[in-house]
């Protein structure tokens, strides 16, 4: 035959039977890395060249090969770095090469013919490349840059802080850390995103084309780096130097961005998890903010951690990791335990910022001690009057709540009926502003009823509390305060209704930032990140249900949410120095003596890490031990724990030398049952060595597909969920 054999990834589910790498033949030899357009049935589809082939070879049908379309090459080719990234997150977390690799490119990429391709990239390097060098562009106009060395940074242009002792200390051991992941544990305030910047521009200096990756767990916090980076670096990266890449970015935006990356066109790359699987020219240093997000976990499709595929890409590569937090997730903070007598220490380097810039002192922890106020007290007396005391004194609150809507669930008052979502083992939640009940896992609505569906009365009221009804009762209560200016005090509400609709959240933070708000409401979302000024109290209202919770994660979460939310406040350190009171984070609670109270008390990260830790090894759970949930939806809850058991048994049948090291346990239902009619049904495996773990997925994966393929008729889906972050 003539021409080339290539294996080539295309978008084809773990699922299906089709194996990983199809075969396509091209007259000439394709590297690995080339983009193509191959036949896929009767569809045109991008795909990527994985490794050449023999011309012939053994068992393969020549005449059946199908031919490639088209070759888009107007690019470099995807480097071995890349391929051997979505290679090893395909295996890790168990999903098909072509749609780890689908998922890492641009959808617009599928649908570019080689043509519009070749113009695109022509487009993209026409932007003059005197833009990435290495020296910062000429001053502007007006701005001071005076006998500054050839090659040296232009002051005048970076205004940057001069560091403190302790973020010098702290750059300094981040240099001599080489190619290591190092965990920058700094408290809020510390100063970690000057360390960052001060380190990244190190990197820029040292050479002309080196990449630097920014990853931020949410979207709403990329515009804030974005500016921040953009005015301290634009001097060497240019003024649109600086590459975003997140999933509220339109397919040819992001087309755009990936392609300037993708040919080392930009050198500063800041993005959501998304961002780890882009291709880079040369990436020489990746730094990962607020490592403990959950957010850097995808939780559908290939469920990757992207902060921990940056610590393999870092290692693949040789070049330096740096992981951000004042709560580390306790696996980073475990990775970088020194090392004891009794045990080696972790694979991570650790350096510590324990005091904020400028000495400002951290909130104070006051708790109100529930159990002492009236059943259905919603905020304490207490906790109001220093509310109202702080504003008088133009300070700013925040108030946290992690349940939007009015209330959780609409109660018939004569019969007891509760507005259940007729397709989730779920409530649907009052929204009382859109007049509707609404379900937060399906997202039925219906309107809020009059009279009770069931027995017709009218003595319908809501039970428990949200967002919307804590907002409500804040304007009741201290809305009607008149300020020192004469404005009455403002309340704004800040959670994922109230900003649904584009630019809605930059709007409402640019409000608090203005200081036209003088209470904020909301959830987690407004205790992530955001420097706000003015902030002296911060309260949880209701956060006990952590402590309860099933999930071993929960306290942890809660611990970081708390220790964040208390960052927020008290961060204008000259307000302090004037005499400012101390700022202050109240906590609601009905367990005033629990030990994670006690730690937050004490601010005390390191204390609460130790406890936690000992806890987990005691039982076994990670860091100690590595998981993966094997999912399985149905339509009744049977079915879906059937189709488990029967895979798990296949799997003891076989025998398999892995299986020694993991553990097994019994399928059960998920904490929400059934979500848009489907029954959902899981079961955990367990190991100490991850290896075996690994070992025991792969070789499970066939008995999956066999057993899906055995099924009955109807739903039944599937997936592996390896490091999963709720259990
Ligand atoms: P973190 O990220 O550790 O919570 P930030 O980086 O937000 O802390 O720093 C807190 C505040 O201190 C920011 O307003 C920042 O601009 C300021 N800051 C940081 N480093 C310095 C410095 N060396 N001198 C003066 N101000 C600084
Ligand atoms: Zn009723
Ligand atoms: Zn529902």
């Amino acid at each position: 035959m003539s021409g080339f054999l290539a294996s080539v990834a295309v978008d084809v589910p773990f699922h299906s039977a089709i194996g990983q790498l199809l075969t396509y033949r091209h007259t000439q030899q394709l590297v690995p890395g080339t983009l193509v357009r191959v036949p896929l049935g009767h569809r045109q589809v991008l795909g990527v060249v994985w490794a050449e082939q023999q011309a012939t070879a053994a068992g393969l049908d020549e005449e059946a090969v199908k031919p490639v379309s088209e070759v888009l090459d107007a690019t470099v080719p995807l480097r071995a770095d890349w391929l051997a990234l979505i290679d090893f997150a395909a295996r890790y977390y168990q999903r098909a090469l072509g749609e780890v690799a689908m998922t890492a490119l641009p959808s617009a990429l599928q649908d570019q013919t080689a043509t519009q391709w070749a113009k695109r990239v022509a487009k993209v390097l026409a932007v003059p490349k005197a833009r990435a060098g290495r020296r910062p562009a000429q001053a502007q106009q007006g701005q001071a840059c005076v006998s500054a060395p050839v090659g040296a940074p232009c002051r005048a242009a970076l205004r940057k802080p001069v560091l403190t002792a302790q973020q010098q200390a702290a750059l300094q051991a981040l240099q001599s850390a080489g190619a290591a992941t190092t965990l920058l544990h700094g408290v809020t305030g510390s100063g970690k995103t000057e360390v960052f910047l001060q380190l990244a521009e190190q990197v820029l200096q040292a050479s002309d084309d080196a990449q630097i990756l920014f990853l931020v767990p949410e979207i709403n916090l990329t515009p804030q780096w974005q500016a921040l980076l953009l005015e301290r670096f634009a001097p060497w990266v240019g003024a649109d130097g600086v590459a975003v890449l997140h999933s509220g970015l339109t397919p040819v935006q992001r087309l755009n961005e990936w392609l300037a990356v993708h040919q080392g066109r930009k050198r500063l790359v800041l993005g959501t998890r998304m961002a780890v699987l882009a291709s880079f020219a040369r990436l020489a240093l990746i730094v990962v903010d607020e490592e403990h997000d959950a957010s850097y976990k995808q939780q559908d499709g290939p469920r990757y951690h992207a902060r921990d595929l940056a610590v393999w890409r870092g290692r693949q590569l040789g070049v330096p990791v740096v992981l951000g937090s004042a709560t580390p997730s306790l696996e980073s903070w475990y990775n970088s335990r020194p090392a004891t007598a009794e045990e080696a220490g972790g694979g991570y380097r650790r350096v510590t910022m324990p005091e904020r810039v400028g000495g400002g002192s951290l909130a104070a922890l006051r708790i109100v001690d529930m159990r002492n106020h009236p059943r259905d007290t919603v905020l304490a007396a207490p906790l109001l009057a220093a509310m109202r005391a702080r504003i008088e004194a133009g300070e700013q609150c925040m108030v946290l709540l992690n349940r939007r809507g009015y209330a959780p669930v609409l109660r018939c008052g004569a019969c007891g009926w509760k507005s259940d979502c007729p397709h989730c083992s779920a409530h649907q939640v009052v929204h009382k502003a859109e007049r509707s009940l609404r379900c937060h896992h399906c997202g039925w609505g219906t309107p809020i009823p009059r009279h009770c569906p069931k027995c017709g009365s009218t003595d319908l009221a809501p039970l428990g509390r949200g967002t919307e009804q804590l907002q409500e009762l804040l304007q009741e209560q201290l809305g009607t305060l008149a300020l020192r200016d004469g404005r009455l005090a403002q309340v704004l509400r800040i959670d994922a209704d109230s900003t649904r609709h584009k630019g809605a959240l930059e709007a409402h933070l640019a409000q608090v930032h203005r200081g036209d708000v003088d209470i904020v409401v909301g959830t987690q979302m407004i205790a992530k990140g955001h420097d706000f000024r003015r902030i002296g109290l911060v309260a949880a209202v209701q956060p006990d249900g952590a402590l309860y919770a099933s999930d071993f994660r929960a306290p942890e979460r809660l611990f970081a949410l708390l220790m964040q939310a208390a960052g927020r406040a008290g961060r204008d350190a000259a307000y302090m120095q004037q005499g400012g009171e101390q700022a202050q984070l109240w906590v609601q609670t009905h367990e005033p003596q629990h030990p994670l109270y006690a730690a937050l008390a004490r601010q005390d990260y390191p204390g609460f890490a130790a406890v936690q830790l000992q806890e987990r090894r005691q039982a076994g759970l990670p860091p100690y031990t590595y998981q993966a949930m094997l999912r399985a939806d149905a339509r009744t809850q049977q079915a879906a724990q059937a189709f488990l058991r029967q895979v798990a048994d296949a799997a003891r049948a076989a025998q398999w030398p892995a299986a020694r090291w993991v553990t097994v346990y019994a399928p059960v239902p998920l904490p929400v049952q059934r979500v848009a009619n489907a029954e959902r049904a899981q079961l955990l495996l367990e190991s100490t060595s991850r290896k075996a773990l690994q070992a025991y997925l792969a070789a499970l994966h066939p008995l999956l597909q066999q057993a899906r393929a055995n099924a009955p008729k109807g739903l039944l889906r599937w997936l592996v969920d390896v490091d999963p972050l709720t259990i």
